[in-house]
């Protein structure tokens, strides 16, 4: 039998810490503050900043939602960011991805002052992170990973893990922290030129599955006892649904579920914690910003 790792139970829980945190920084007399910048009208990002901006205010965190026409230019998109890292109202920036084709995203993220990147994209903050610096801010996704891992009590020290997936989002931070002192866990990276990708799996006692391809991790891949973290989100085609496409991960969670320890679901899994751990992030911006 496996044990389903409920990312929102957690994410509720993780959200409860943070509204005690806000209430104790402002009753300090800092009202944390977070500016979610986005270019054009992207729906889904749409959803996204909606969603980030309704939490801060259920939070009382000062949210400020910066909506910007697709034909922003990189300098007038700059000048904003430039504004926001010399505005003391906001500890946390981020600017929503994807930004229009125009837009050279690195180049604005590295704009962004590194004490209020609570993305985690900044190189200053991946340079932390590898130096296990905790200073900096880690990548919500990957920080929302292994707080699952924590609260479903997988013993990540001397354990395979095996990462499907380098994008510097996902892949590459959730690697630097299972690696990590403290983590310990010995850590093999894959990604699309990896041979025999079943075979590097199946020795994992942890699989965090970070693709973008619906249910490619099936229950040949996995080994018995195996935990599975589904990063994955993915639209499939769905004609008995009203909306025409359902939500699936990068397991197939059926035949995969009931070989695991512990497995996160898609929805309902890693998704809820990437918004808690933002908020996690900003507090901790307003804490060393002050
Ligand atoms: P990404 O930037 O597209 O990276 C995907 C990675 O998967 C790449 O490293 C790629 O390898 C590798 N890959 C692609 N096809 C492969 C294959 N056939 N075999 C092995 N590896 C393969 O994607 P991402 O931003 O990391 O996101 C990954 C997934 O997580 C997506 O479904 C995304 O929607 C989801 N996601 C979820 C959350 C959340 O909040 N839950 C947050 C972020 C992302 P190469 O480097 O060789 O191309």
């Amino acid at each position: 039998m496996s044990k389903v790792i409920d990312g929102k139970a957690v994410a509720a829980a993780v959200l409860e810490e943070c509204r005690s945190e806000v209430a104790e920084l402002t009753a300090q007399g800092t009202t944390p503050g977070l500016a979610v910048v986005l270019v054009g009208s992207d729906p889904a990002s749409q959803v996204y900043v909606g969603s980030k901006a309704r939490t801060c205010v259920d939070l009382g965190i000062h949210s400020r939602k910066i909506e910007l026409p697709e034909e922003t230019t990189q300098e007038e998109l700059v000048k904003v960011v430039e504004d926001l890292n010399a505005d003391p109202a906001i500890h946390g920036i981020l600017v929503q991805s994807p930004p229009p084709k125009h837009i050279d995203e690195e180049a604005v993220i590295r704009t962004i002052d590194p004490r209020k990147d609570v993305d985690g994209f900044h190189p200053e903050n991946v340079a932390k992170l590898a130096l296990e610096d905790s200073s900096g801010f880690v990548p919500c996704t990957p920080a929302g990973c292994m707080r699952l891992l924590k609260e479903a009590g997988v013993e990540t020290k001397g354990a395979n893990a095996v990462v499907i997936g380098r994008s510097m989002i996902v892949g590459k931070p959730m690697a630097f922290l299972l690696m990590a002192k403290g983590s310990d866990a010995t850590v093999t990276v894959a990604h699309s030129r990896s041979k025999d990708l079943p075979g590097i799996c199946r020795q994992a006692d942890i699989v965090i599955a970070a693709v973008g391809r619906p249910e490619m991790v099936t229950a040949e891949w996995v080994k018995d006892g195996a935990v599975v973290i589904d990063v994955g989100i993915n639209r499939v085609d769905d004609a008995t649904k009203k909306r025409g496409y359902r939500l699936t991960g990068d397991v197939a969670y059926e035949e995969v579920a009931p070989k695991c320890a512990a497995i996160t679901p898609v929805p309902g899994g890693v998704g809820p914690m990437t918004i808690a751990m933002l908020m996690k992030n900003t507090l901790k911006a307003a804490r060393q910003l002050g």
